[in-house]
């Protein structure tokens, strides 16, 4: 391999990362413009197995977007309905949320994710009371809801710091933040791509206090649209920046942009050869994140295969009901069973791990997970 490193101009790269030494962004940037793809993967996979060995973790989750009215206007965007009425609009009664979860009784379900459109007509209390009806009904359920942006509307709306909108909810049973709304830090690509929602600062800033509450979260990157490297590679840095502060941060999750029913659809998804690469640069710049994630639904099912060897190694899990990507095109399934996932992860030359959203593992007889039928 070291000859193959010192084709691909590595060496030095390589050097740093096994003494420990931080990369810079010019090497995030060279990293990104390295043609050779299998040295970048052996570089990253190196530290993914230094952390993880061959264990891959996925969960029994349900993610759930209670309404997609929303008052932003993100171009990347296929979920979003302007106004309630719209054609396409929907918003669960606080009933129909909490069905989702009575419904999977049968489930051995340990996490809730919601994120939602940016809703301007519903009271705070359809947020603190969608919790406590998901702890009424499950006390053990995590819920891990609502990204950093609409912590920043709610407190815009509603009168409050984001602090208070924060504790507020977590007094109601939020456990943790989910990444969305990160999209790319870079000013320049968020005046174009979504310049009326929370910016980068007030994004991270929402984190520091999350994670002073002693929650955890995570934290996501779109990628694959008018972002440069030099800009993913600041992404990356900024997000790691933070966790040397709080240590809060769980996973690295970047997300694919998908072209379909948005206002971005005149350019092309990015490529499996990106995904990978994207996946890779990350592992290789967050030494301080410990977990990169290939979410499945975005990335597609065999190339989130392929990234367990580039770095990733988290599979998200049974996600079930995801409406964000399929509204923008995605041609993955909406949900996959347990027994799916570990299959999957089996076929790719890896281990897998149930875990509970704070990476705990859950142990169990297999045989039970696999046995369990997702409802559809
Ligand atoms: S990405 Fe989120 S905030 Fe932006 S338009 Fe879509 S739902 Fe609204």
């Amino acid at each position: 391999m070291n000859d193959r490193l010192t084709r691909a101009g590595l060496t030095d790269i390589a050097d740093k990362l096994e003494t420990g030494e931080r990369l810079s962004l010019d090497d995030g940037v060279r990293l990104f413009a390295c043609p050779d793809l299998l040295a970048l993967g052996w570089l990253a996979n190196r530290e993914r197995e230094k952390r993880h060995g061959a264990r891959t973790y996925y969960n029994f989750n349900i993610r759930l977007e209670a309404t997609n009215v929303c008052v932003a206007s993100c171009l990347f965007c296929s979920f979003a309905r302007l106004k309630p009425g719209d054609p396409g609009s929907y918003t669960m009664s606080l009933e129909e949320a909490w069905d989702k979860v009575r419904q999977r009784a049968h489930q051995p379900l340990t996490e809730v994710h919601v994120v939602n459109g940016l809703h301007p007509d519903l009271p705070f209390d359809y947020y603190l009371e969608l919790l406590r009806g998901f702890k009424r009904i499950r006390p053990n359920l995590h819920l891990k809801c609502f990204t950093a942006v609409e912590i920043a509307f709610f407190a815009d709306l509603y009168g409050m710091t984001d602090e208070d909108v924060l504790r507020r909810l977590q007094a109601a049973g939020l456990d943790s933040l989910p990444g969305g709304g990160a999209e790319i830090f870079a000013e320049r690509v968020r005046r174009k791509i979504c310049h009326d929602k929370c910016g980068a600062d007030r994004y991270l800033e929402i984190h520091r206090t999350a994670h002073r509450l002693g929650m955890r979260s995570n934290v996501t990157m779109l990628y694959g649209h008018i972002e440069t490297m030099e800009e993913r590679v600041d992404h990356m840095l900024r997000a790691r920046a933070l966790q040397d502060e709080t240590g809060g941060f769980q996973a690295f999750i970047p997300l694919a942009f998908h072209p379909d029913n948005n206002q971005m659809r005149k350019l092309p998804a990015p490529s499996a050869t990106d995904t990978l690469r994207v996946h890779a640069v990350a592992r290789l710049m967050l030494d301080n994140i410990p977990h990169v994630k290939a979410f499945w639904i975005a990335t597609g099912v065999e190339t989130a295969q392929l990234a367990l060897w580039f770095g990733a190694d988290d599979l998200d899990g049974t996600v079930q009901e995801e409406k964000i990507y399929h509204m923008a095109g995605a041609r993955t399934p909406e949900t996959m069973s347990t027994s799916a996932i570990r299959r999957l992860i089996r076929v790719a030359g890896r281990e897998p791990v149930e875990r509970d959203t704070l990476y705990n593992v859950i142990t169990g007889p297999e045989a039970q997970d696999d046995a369990v039928a997702l409802v559809q």
